[in-house]
């Protein structure tokens, strides 16, 4: 979809916090393409937690998303804008590419 949108990019960058799945140079910004239960999707019912096991998964979770708030942070400081495109936003195709673009043409700016 990006490159369709002429969006010029690369992926898995090692070198930056978090390991972005996808990385566009030109607008000093960065794609995590996150799923909804791991990264925890605010208000989707993907991220919904087991009923069983509560506190292994409160730990592990609340870990990832403390994780996820740090990397985001760490680009931060490295002048490096962060959009997460969340996995139940794949399915809806349009949307995604209106998030896309309005969220790489604010970080033109
Ligand atoms: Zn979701």
């Amino acid at each position: 979809m990006l490159h369709s949108l002429g969006y010029r990019f690369r992926l898995h960058n090692k070198k930056l916090p978090g390991t972005p799945d996808i990385v566009l140079p030109k607008y000093k910004t960065v794609i995590f393409v996150h799923g909804c239960f791991w990264h925890q999707h605010k208000g989707c019912r993907k991220s919904r937690r087991p009923s069983s096991n509560v506190e292994f998964w409160n730990i592990k979770l609340d870990r990832n998303i403390a994780r996820d708030v740090g990397n985001i942070k760490d680009l931060e400081k490295l002048n490096w804008n962060s959009l997460i495109v969340w996995q139940c936003e794949l399915k809806d195709e349009e949307g995604l590419r209106e998030k896309l673009i309005s969220e790489l043409q604010l970080s033109n700016k």
